[in-house]
């Protein structure tokens, strides 16, 4: 790859760990700054979620985020990949060998459900499951990673946009059903009264893997305010089936909504592949205790919005490892506004939005 940076440079350095679209955009607007960038990233490829993650019929990886990653590769910035930050290389050695750290390395400590059963074979964290599939697309080839959701029952427990991911996916493998489980309510049809114009509306809607299920299977195949009691042993250690049961929400003593089994619901759902898309809850701590930094009650990295300082002078947060899981827009928009606040602590002042 040429280079075609060729501005006069400030002499500062400045490294991000993590590539997804919070690092990406702060390294875009620094370089275009005149510092000099490099990006750290664990996986083989840059992207984070967007190569990673967003399943390739979302978002091409070829003509979309390849093509980008070329230009700001092109435009200067250094990519390190196969690099863990605090595992791989020391996070003091960042901190010694650059003049400022942005911390970009997204949400992705995966909420788990651990009931009985959940060490058997065939139980999957949805991210598994996507970045090996993403993994054989890239490649060409299925790597020794790669879950086949081929000729099975798929259950997919999470009814949230990851969940919909795996639905769409494990369509596209040839599975043989899909059920996903969702605990809270349907949606109703229409706007509810305390949810009006111009909130978004929380009505419910089938996503294209939905809709794909759908046209292949004649329904939805979501089941709501269900949630998974148990996973079932084949007799040879792999999951056979999933047993569930309804909810019902109710306050507790402390005033909390709390789902409450439904006695008389239950159900077995047979399952040869398991996928757990519940959610994230935040980034991984290691990294974060090797650098020092200060967490919130939610374990994100504790710095303000439109701020993006944490505890540690010259370190910066900025995307879902600071606001927790979130959308691609916002990472853009955090990666941006920790390059602004990053440029003025190094430089006095900064002209970046
Ligand atoms: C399955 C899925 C589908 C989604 N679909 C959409 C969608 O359609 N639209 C939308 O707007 N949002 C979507 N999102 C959310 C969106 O992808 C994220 O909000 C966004 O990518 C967050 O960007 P980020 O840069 O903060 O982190 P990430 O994109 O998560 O990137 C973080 C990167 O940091 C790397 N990293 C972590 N630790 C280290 C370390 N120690 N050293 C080096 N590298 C490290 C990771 O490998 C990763 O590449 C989806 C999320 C998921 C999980």
């Amino acid at each position: 790859m040429y280079r075609i940076r060729q501005r006069s440079s400030t002499g500062k350095k400045i490294a991000i760990i993590g590539s997804g679209p919070a690092g990406l955009a702060a390294a875009d607007q620094l370089n275009k700054a005149g510092h000099w960038v490099s990006v750290y990233e664990r996986a083989d490829r840059p992207g984070g979620l967007l190569t990673y993650g967003i399943p390739n019929m979302k978002l091409d990886k070829n003509d979309i985020v390849r093509r980008r990653l070329d230009v700001l590769e092109a435009e200067g910035i250094t990519f390190v990949c196969n690099t863990e930050v605090g595992k791989d290389l020391p996070a003091e050695k960042l901190l010694n060998d650059y003049d400022s750290v942005i911390v970009c390395t997204g949400s992705t400590r995966p909420r788990d459900l651990p009931i009985e059963g959940r060490n058997l074979k065939g139980i999957n964290f949805a991210m598994a499951f996507l970045t090996a599939n993403t993994q054989a697309v890239l490649n060409g080839q299925p790597g020794d990673d790669y879950i086949s959701a081929a000729g099975k029952d798929v259950v997919i427990i999470g009814g949230g946009d990851t969940g919909t991911d795996c639905v769409a996916t494990s369509v596209r493998h040839g599975c043989k059903s899909i059920n996903q489980l969702e605990i809270m309510p349907k949606p109703p049809e229409v706007r509810a009264a305390n949810n009006p114009w111009p909130e978004w509306p929380k009505i419910y809607r089938l996503d294209y893997g939905q809709e794909e299920a759908k046209a292949l299977f004649g329904e939805d195949p979501r089941g709501y305010v269900t949630t998974a009691t148990k996973f079932e042993d084949d007799g040879t250690g792999h999951v056979a089936a999933v047993h569930t049961v309804e909810v019902q929400w109710e306050r507790d003593e402390n005033g909390r909504f709390t789902p409450v089994h439904l006695p008389g619901s239950e159900k077995r759902i047979p399952a040869q592949q398991v996928l757990l898309a519940m959610g994230f809850l935040g980034p991984e701590s290691p990294l974060l205790d090797a650098l020092g930094l200060e967490k919130t009650e939610r374990s994100n990295i504790k710095a303000d919005h439109e701020v993006f300082t944490t505890n540690r002078p010259g370190v910066f947060a900025a995307g879902d490892c600071r606001r927790g899981q979130s959308l691609i827009v916002w990472a853009i928009n955090e990666g941006r506004g920790a390059a602004r606040e990053c440029d003025r602590y190094l430089m006095g002042t900064t002209e970046l939005p």
